[in-house]
């Protein structure tokens, strides 16, 4: 069949034709040719109910019925103001402020304008830069790319991006001895950059608990409690860009709310719909909704798109929280579960730096290559789960898995049966 469709993150030249996918149901998705496949990784992080929920559709068409779209500014409707409601209540009580968008990159973009004009709008104007972290993935527009690391995806842009100040994450695993070192050093690193200087910069931008396309890098809910300290200390703006880490992937609602830190903004997408439609949210602070709130026409946010707060989407939105809140026992059992699996490869000599973080566990393939994105093994690896039926992505020699919360326990004990068969095969 003839296709007109460039994919995404895809070199089209030496790609394997697209698996076409006829329906999903739970876990499972079904391709036009009957088989069937178990998706670990929630399809980019977002079904995290699993796919066909049926409230979730239910919720969807009975909005559309009545009303599927409305211009947002001067405007306003009910399932915007339930969904931002029911967010203000699981968020950190820092949290008051809810503006719409429809994807993470967006919602991170909204938080840097936000950060920027607040100082601008206080009479800081010199605070434009933002401390960001070493492994960062906050998006693929500009701005979102600019507070991301410099990578094989931003390198032919590099020269565009506006500067960034990054430091290193300190990323752990499971019986990692050196951890506190680690976290102390770059405390210290972040001090020597902020003291006589702190002035320079907006805040502090950082995947609270795990980076995840920098390779699902863990770090400690106490590094978060240190760097909410500096952050008060320094009177920089915190913020969260939980755009894979909200809604349950942690084993709690929020990364934020598992750590008890209050960041003063924070970026939501990804599982906010439950993966049905694309929404985000930035949600921030009263003191900074407050430093935009003014007579003077030069201190509004002028920022919007033409989806803004879709109806449709709150709507699915609002089913997905419901059910999160009725299912929330799952992703908070998802860790256990995990761990019982890990701690029986923890000997194998291919896998290093086992990690888990609530419902995502992740591993590095020990190979000679260098690591990053472009290993060849991740590519293998990739063909050979799919061919006994399991969908997981590697991201270069990391393996990981983010399953919806619908998964059986059986089920998470064939995703590591076949990672075992994999690496066997090798
Ligand atoms: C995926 C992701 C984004 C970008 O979201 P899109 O919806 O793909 O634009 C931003 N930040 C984090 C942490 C992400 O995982």
């Amino acid at each position: 069949m003839t296709s007109y469709i460039w994919h995404p993150f895809t070199q089209s030249k030496t790609a394997s034709t697209p698996l076409r996918v006829r329906s999903g149901n739970g876990v499972m998705l079904e391709l036009d040719d009957g088989r069937q496949i178990m998706d670990c990784i929630s399809s980019w992080w977002v079904t995290i109910h699993g796919h066909g929920q049926p409230k979730i559709a239910a919720a969807i068409y009975e909005q559309a019925q009545k009303l599927e779209q409305v211009i947002f500014a001067d405007f306003t409707h009910e399932p915007a103001e339930r969904l931002a409601e029911k967010l203000i209540q699981f968020l950190p009580d820092s949290l008051q402020w809810v503006f719409f968008s429809d994807n993470g990159s967006t919602a991170v973009e909204v938080a840097i304008k936000m950060a920027i004009q607040y100082w601008k709008n206080l009479g800081e104007a010199c605070r434009t830069k933002l401390i960001c972290f070493e492994g960062a993935y906050h998006g693929d527009t500009v701005g979102a790319m600019a507070v991301g690391e410099r990578s094989l995806f931003t390198q032919a842009f590099n020269d565009l991006l506006f500067e960034s100040t990054f430091i290193p994450f300190p990323h752990t695993h499971l019986n990692d001895m050196d951890v506190e070192r680690k976290e102390q050093e770059i405390i210290a690193t972040l001090e020597a950059l902020l003291s006589g200087k702190a002035h320079e910069y907006a805040g502090i931008l950082i995947e609270p608990l795990v980076q995840g396309a920098g390779g699902i890098r863990i770090c400690r809910e106490e590094f978060l409690q240190k760097l909410e300290k500096i952050a008060r200390k320094y009177d920089l703006l915190l913020i969260y860009d939980e755009v894979m880490t909200g809604f349950g992937r942690t084993g709690d609602w929020f990364a934020s709310r598992k750590s008890n830190t209050k960041p003063d903004i924070i970026c939501l997408s990804k599982g906010i719909s439950g993966g049905f439609l694309p929404l985000a949210v930035t949600v921030c602070s009263d003191k900074i909704y407050s430093a935009f709130y003014s007579d003077d026409p030069t201190k509004t946010f002028y920022h919007g798109h033409s989806y803004t707060a879709n109806p449709i989407g709150c709507a699915a939105a609002l089913a997905s929280m419901e059910l999160l809140e009725e299912t929330a026992s799952s992703f908070k059992a998802m860790e256990s579960k995990h761990k019982t699996n890990l701690a029986k490869l923890h000997d194998h000599p291919q896998l290093q730096n086992l990690r888990v973080c609530g419902t995502i566990a992740a591993m590095d393939i020990v190979s000679k290559e260098n690591h990053g994105y472009l290993n060849a093994i991740g590519p293998e690896l990739k063909k050979r789960f799919l061919a006994k039926g399991f969908l997981l992505r590697p991201l270069g020699n990391v393996v990981y898995l983010m399953p919806p919360y619908c998964i059986s326990s059986e089920q998470i004990d064939q995703i590591y049966a076949c990672i075992s068969e994999v690496l066997d095969s090798f």
